[in-house]
């Protein structure tokens, strides 16, 4: 029986000339189509093999490759609606850009635009420049460039800096963020020695003083990002810093804001995230941050500071390696722009100000609006109900904020909140909400519609994952 099914399969031949894979050549690349044949006739004789097969269709064997094939060419990176009140969610993409930004990337994308071309000059120009007119301005800083992202932007500044040579740095903010960002690690990478200093709770100005030697290239602070030392704690500021710098033949300060804000964000009732602007002020040689971050752009990595060091860092080879695309230096200049804009109309038009700035009433809104269109849509087994809660802003920015905002719970009789949250994860848009205490909930703070947050589909209809 065996034997006699594996000889009635067809060949890889007759199948491609089936009507239906026959059209589907017309458009698709041949050897994906002959690839994906022989691979279903495989995994089909193996199934014969296995007694698992009673007949052979031809006919479903082509059904079954082009169904393969559709799912090959459905896109992998797929809208998904954030309903975890994270604002700054690494694995949702962090920032949502703005309309201007968006717009920007279109033009830049769907034509040549002038990138490294000096249109007032007919020559070759710098594509930084595009941009740091307007980080000097923002910042206070005399120069500025653009890496890839805020951790190429810290190898980058060490390596030009410190090659070779002691980097001083505190034990507290000898940090790790999203597990692939650790400062000990950055540091060795740029080629330099790490010089650690103090406690890690406490580290003191003479702590900076003792460890500071003829090997020393510069000090470096980092912003503890995504958690605080809380307690009996002592740390040195940035302008004591400085002051021990400039007593020590001028060594330059470093620091990585992380995050970093180019706006005072207690002028919208938030606490208030270091300004790049300020630590400028205060004396840092360089400070980097990110795009993605607070900044609400694209994925890049900020460097601001004297004319001196930026130019050193543009000289370095690892400039070219880590330089930013055309793409990405459209976004950030459109979102840079908006900072020109007075406050209201910044927080309205970049969507991460947005967020964090959306008001109790408005989420409210949302959370009653979608509560209700939730309890049509799930029928039987399923209970809804709003309730305040907590949203963070992430990605390591403003760590200790708390966010009050409104929550959708969703509970079902018999499912567990994981089955639950997978219902909605797969809806043709998935939805992505979080699980507290055994409860899936839905945050509206990161919503644009309640109706965004609705599944089309509940039940047995759901589409199954693959
Ligand atoms: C987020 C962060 C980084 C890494 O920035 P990316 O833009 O994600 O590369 C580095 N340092 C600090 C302090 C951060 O908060």
């Amino acid at each position: 029986m065996t034997q006699k099914l594996l000889r009635s399969l067809p060949s890889v031949d007759e199948l491609l000339r089936s009507k239906r894979l026959k059209g589907l050549m017309d458009s698709v690349d041949h050897a994906l189509v002959a690839d994906t044949v022989r691979r279903v006739l495989d995994e089909l004789r193996a199934e014969i093999r296995g007694g698992a097969v009673a007949e052979v269709n031809p006919e479903r064997i082509a059904e079954a490759t082009e169904q393969r094939i559709r799912r090959i060419l459905e896109p992998r990176l797929r809208r998904v609606i954030n309903a975890t009140g994270t604002v700054l969610h690494t694995n949702l993409g962090r920032a949502v850009l703005s309309s201007e930004a968006l717009d920007a990337i279109l033009l830049a994308g769907s034509g040549p635009v002038n990138l490294e071309y000096d249109l007032s000059q007919g020559a070759r120009g710098e594509r930084d420049s595009l941009v740091e007119d307007l980080l000097m301005r923002l910042t206070g800083a005399e120069a500025a460039c653009v890496v890839n992202n805020n951790a190429a932007a810290v190898l980058i500044v060490l390596n030009t800096l410190a090659d070779g040579r002691e980097v001083v740095i505190s034990r507290g903010e000898l940090i790790e963020i999203g597990g692939s960002f650790r400062l000990p690690e950055i540091i060795a990478k740029s080629g330099c020695v790490l010089k650690e200093v103090g406690t890690t709770n406490r580290t003191h100005s003479r702590d900076y003083v003792d460890a500071i030697g003829p090997e020393t290239a510069l000090i470096f602070k980092a912003h503890t990002s995504n958690y605080r030392v809380v307690g009996f704690t002592a740390g040195v500021e940035l302008g004591a810093l400085v002051e021990i710098a400039a007593s020590h033949g001028g060594l330059p300060v470093v620091e990585d804001l992380g995050s970093g804000s180019l706006v005072d964000l207690s002028v919208y009732g938030m606490e208030k995230e270091p300004m790049v602007r300020e630590r400028v002020e205060a004396g840092a040689a360089v400070v980097t941050f990110s795009g993605d971050k607070l900044l609400g752009g694209p994925q890049a990595g900020l460097i601001v500071g004297t004319k001196a060091v930026i130019e050193k860092i543009r000289k370095n080879p690892l400039k070219r390696a880590l330089r930013v695309d055309k793409l990405t230096l459209a976004a950030l200049e459109a979102t840079l722009k908006l900072y020109l804009l007075d406050p209201h109309s910044l927080a309205s038009r970049l969507p991460v100000l947005r967020f964090l700035t959306r008001g109790d009433e408005e989420l409210g809104r949302l959370a009653d609006e979608a509560a209700k269109l939730l309890e049509d849509r799930l029928g039987s087994g399923y209970t809804v109900k709003v309730e305040k809660g907590v949203s963070v802003v992430g990605s390591g920015s403003l760590p200790a904020h708390r966010l009050t905002t409104m929550l959708v719970i969703v509970t079902h009789e018999s499912k567990s909140a994981r089955e639950v949250s997978m219902v909605f994860l797969q809806n043709t848009t998935p939805i992505a909400g979080r699980i507290k205490d055994e409860r899936f909930m839905l945050d509206m703070r990161t919503v644009e519609r309640a109706v965004d947050c609705v599944p089309e589909t509940v039940g047995d209809n759901v589409r199954t994952s693959r």
